[in-house]
């Protein structure tokens, strides 16, 4: 336990119940995080995959409160500030010109209902004869956030069970792409990759090819898989089953975006570009809950010949606090040269991790690209026979991380309970990891699983 904060029993939050005593976080400091009793962890995934800067930024905070005493609220109504046009300008130039609007929310899972209901109103505008498009097709083993309609077009099994009278029913699902547990015998990644999307292709032929809005994918799967890249090919092969029937692609940048992977948007290595695309965990960096969607210039010509408004709205749209704090911590990736970092020691991490576990008869597959790396664990190595589920591998070695004798932080594959996928926990350091920091950290989990 860790004394009088977090415990079940007395705490007024309305805490999720994982079996454990929360700890009590009062600071942070570059990679590290500071307990009420001056114990330090080093953050190795940066919560949920979302500092990429480190904590205790002053940049940040002075721009943050700049923006606060300026003016911390702004009625999206009536009024625009600067630190919003400058962030969505930053953001769509980002994309050279390929998304040519940025829309700023508060969370992943926002950004999520907002494409959604992005790309029902794009058919709307479209032609009146677009109006039969309801339905969405995603993919099994997947999250989109927590919110109804971002649940409704995930396939986390656990996360959905409760809830699942209420989702949305207008989704169906298609295999992820999973080159590690979803091979078969002899098949190339070109095999893979034209079973995929026959597989799709298939899914719109089932659903009326004429009815679906979107496909919506993670480029790089990361809590649902444990940072899972497609095969080759792959994102180019299922755009083009899109487009092949109209339907828009919606690419879910919440965790795998902003830089994680080593280019700031991760479809800038699949070798295509969405239609509508989302952005949260590393656009603030943790500074404030900041997220957002960009629309691609098909999206918004469409919109803007229609009713030139996009139907949705929150009170802290386009939050002042929060762009401020993106558009510095986007200011700092670039002075200080960040993607370069996250490639450079991303290879080092994929070097020294297969280095240290790849033999390891528990770790069954290593993957990832620039700083967002998972380890998936095997019970059986030969057959890839995963850990059973109620035996919470991945929560057990991370919660056993945050003891003294590790002091370290990596992140729990959550588990969707669909009896297929197997343990993964998430490495996915700040941008600004020191080569010395990724050793150290190697080294930590390898000890951490040999244990
Ligand atoms: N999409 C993906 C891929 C995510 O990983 C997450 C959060 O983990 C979300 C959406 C939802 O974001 P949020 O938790 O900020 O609502």
């Amino acid at each position: 336990g860790v004394g009088d904060m977090g415990t079940a029993e007395n705490s007024a939050v309305l805490h999720r119940d994982l079996g454990y005593d929360f700890l009590p976080l009062t600071g942070g400091s570059g990679s590290h995080l500071i307990l009420r009793d001056r114990r330090k962890i080093f953050d190795a995934s940066g919560g949920a995959a979302v500092g990429c800067i480190g904590w205790g930024n002053e940049r940040v905070a002075r721009a943050v409160t700049r923006q606060i005493l300026a003016i911390p609220y702004c009625s999206t109504v009536f009024y625009t500030t600067k630190v919003q046009e400058d962030l969505c300008r930053y953001l769509v130039d980002s994309t050279g010109g390929n998304m040519s609007r940025a829309y700023i929310v508060n969370s992943g899972s926002e950004a999520m209902e907002a494409a959604v209901k992005l790309a029902r109103q794009y058919f709307l505008e479209l032609s009146p004869a677009e109006d039969k498009r309801t339905r969405f097709i995603s993919r099994k083993q997947s999250y989109h956030g927590i919110t109804l309609g971002a649940l409704a077009v995930g396939g986390h099994e656990y996360r959905r069970a409760k809830f699942e009278p209420l989702l949305m029913k207008n989704v169906s699902r298609v295999s992820p792409c999973n080159s590690f547990r979803d091979r078969n015998p002899g098949e190339t990644d070109e095999g893979h990759v034209a079973r995929l999307a026959k597989e799709l292709d298939d899914e719109f032929q089932a659903v009326g090819p004429d009815t679906v809005c979107a496909f919506i994918a993670e480029p790089i799967v990361g809590a649902a898989l444990g940072c899972m890249p497609s095969v080759p090919g792959y994102f180019e092969a299922v755009q083009a089953v899109c487009q092949k029937y109209g339907a828009l692609l919606i690419l879910d940048e919440v965790m795998c975006g902003m830089g994680r992977t080593g280019t700031l948007h991760a479809w800038e290595q699949e070798g295509i570009v969405p239609d509508i695309q989302t952005i949260g965990k590393c656009l603030g960096g943790g500074y404030q809950p900041v997220a957002g969607v960009l629309a691609s210039r098909r999206v918004v010509d469409v919109l803007k010949k229609g009713s030139s408004v996009f139907v949705h709205g929150h009170t802290y749209q386009g939050h002042p606090a929060g762009c401020a704090a993106a558009l510095e911590v986007q200011t700092i990736i670039r002075e200080q040269n960040l993607l370069a970092n996250v490639q450079a020691m991303g290879a080092l991490l994929s070097r020294q991790l297969q280095q240290r576990l790849g033999g390891h008869p528990n770790v069954g597959n290593i993957r990832g690209r620039g700083l967002f790396w998972g380890i998936e664990f095997v019970a059986d190595k030969p057959t890839m026979d995963p850990f059973p589920v109620d035996e919470h591998v991945a929560l057990t070695i991370c919660e056993r991380g945050l003891r003294d004798e590790y002091g370290i932080s990596v992140y729990p594959g959550t588990g969707s309970a669909d009896g297929i996928r197997g343990d993964h926990i998430i490495i996915s350091p700040a941008f600004n990891v020191r080569e010395d920091e990724i050793e150290w950290i190697v080294e930590t989990v390898g000890r951490l699983v040999d244990d």
